[in-house]
């Protein structure tokens, strides 16, 4: 058995943090490959390193003043390694990064510089070998990675040990340029060495146990989601759930590898799994429930609508042609709606009407704005029968007006429309049906 095992900021952001990871690794033989973030915030207050990086090569750029912000850099390291025991020396390291800063060698390479000095600490801690990810992380010149050198790269390095510790976040291109991916991005590297060493499993550990039924901001206390599909997972971080970064699914998808998300504080809970298909069932029938407020409906009646072929994707082209994406089509016969997001359409509303009414002449047009959509999620939505019939039932008995509904072909989601307003009640109510009552 062989796992990667990926620790985030908040796992790593002092000495404390540092002995639960390596008690982590140490309890499971199979966690042979580590990959680590730059340490995060150690209390709500506290800044993480890779914002301290950027803040002081910006510095370095502009006034040229650095030595207060290296060196409160320099701080947090020195408390890790004091605070560990480690004798580990980072000077030539620090003097290095100092000049480099100096010379101004790039924004990218600054921001790595986080999770390279984390990775020696803790390659240090272990007593592992350490493989820069600069070694097999390739990226091409216009900053996109080369999936496939990266993943001969780094089957062929990880290939020849037992174990290592590989730092997150960045590669580099073939000339050594240094380059990261977007923020959060060692959930990334930690996919692609997965797939690299076909790994039997991807442990993605962070601060919370796992992926939650719907946000906690909303509902106290949601359940922790047990098994969730690539398919789920991608339905409900579109609608705002976030648990990976979105880069991180591909690499281990495409063979088949699941990633499970784990709390480093609390390593007893099993956290969730993410799979391509399980037969397992969600315990309540739904797998999730995610929402985003802000969205607008555009209505468009015309008499004889449904006979006049070419109207919606002439409706449509109104939207491409002033770059405006859309989230649904709800359909009448006499009717067309067009639901987009609010920040996106405001400014270019006058010019998207007198759009349609040069392209498809319509008896009238009505805009609603504040609308909130929320999708259930549930692969167990298809073999289980009145999942929507409890969902606006539920809906109906918190006072909810219903102002869409869009089922996809999938049967794996079902979208509401609700004024922003009764946002938080109507997934209150969703939440409270299905996973309170467990029907
Ligand atoms: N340290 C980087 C960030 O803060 C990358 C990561 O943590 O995954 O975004």
């Amino acid at each position: 058995m062989r796992k990667v095992v990926k620790f985030g900021g908040s796992s790593l952001a002092d000495a404390a943090q540092f002995r639960k990871v390596a008690d982590i690794i140490h309890s499971d033989p199979a966690r042979r490959f580590v990959v680590v973030s730059a340490p995060g915030k150690r209390s709500d207050k506290d800044t993480k390193v890779t914002d301290m990086l950027y803040d002081c090569y910006r510095s370095a750029k502009g006034s040229g003043k650095i030595q207060d912000k290296f060196e409160a850099i320099m701080a947090r390291y020195q408390e890790i390694l004091d605070g560990l025991n480690l004798d580990l020396d980072l000077s030539d390291e620090f003097e290095q990064i100092r000049r480099n800063f100096e010379d101004g060698i790039g924004v990218e390479y600054a921001a790595s510089r986080g999770e390279y000095l984390n990775g020696r600490i803790m390659a240090a801690l272990l007593e592992w070998p350490f493989v820069d990810a600069a070694q097999i992380i390739r990226f091409h010149e216009d900053g996109t990675l080369d999936s496939e050198t990266t993943n001969r790269l780094t089957g062929e390095a990880l290939g020849e040990l037992e174990h290592a510790v590989i730092p997150g976040f960045y590669g580099a291109q073939e000339d050594g340029t240094v380059r990261t991916f977007s923020r959060g991005g060692s959930d990334i590297t930690g996919s692609l060495a997965a797939r690299a060493i076909m790994a039997d499993l991807y442990e993605n550990w962070t601060d919370v146990s796992g992926m939650l039924v719907t946000d906690p901001r909303i509902v106290k206390n949601p359940e922790v989601i047990e098994t969730v599909t690539y398919r789920e997972l991608r339905e409900l971080s579109y609608m705002g759930a976030t648990v990976l970064h979105e880069d991180a699914i591909f690499p281990v998808r495409r063979e088949g590898i699941p990633i499970n998300i784990r709390n480093t504080n609390r390593p007893e809970d099993k956290g969730t799994f993410i799979v391509e298909s399980t037969c397992r069932r969600p315990p309540y029938t739904i797998t999730g429930i995610a929402g985003k407020k802000g969205f607008c409906s555009i209505n468009i009646e015309k008499s004889m609508m449904n006979g006049e072929i070419g109207f919606g994707r002439r409706v449509l082209q109104v939207f491409e042609d002033q770059g405006i994406s859309f989230e649904h089509t709800p359909s009448g016969i006499d009717t067309f709606t067009v639901i987009v997001h609010q920040s996106e359409f405001e400014d270019k509303e006058q010019q998207v009407i007198a759009g349609l009414h040069r392209l498809v002449h319509p008896d009238v047009v009505e805009m609603e704005s504040d609308l909130a959509l929320i999708a259930v999620v549930g692969r167990g939505m298809r073999s289980n029968r009145g999942t929507a019939g409890r969902i606006f039932s539920a809906l109906a008995h918190a006072n909810v007006n219903v102002r869409m509904i869009d089922q996809g072909s999938s049967e794996l989601n079902i979208i509401i429309g609700v004024d922003n307003r009764d946002f938080e009640t109507a997934i209150q109510a969703i939440y409270d049906i299905f996973v309170l009552t467990r029907i």
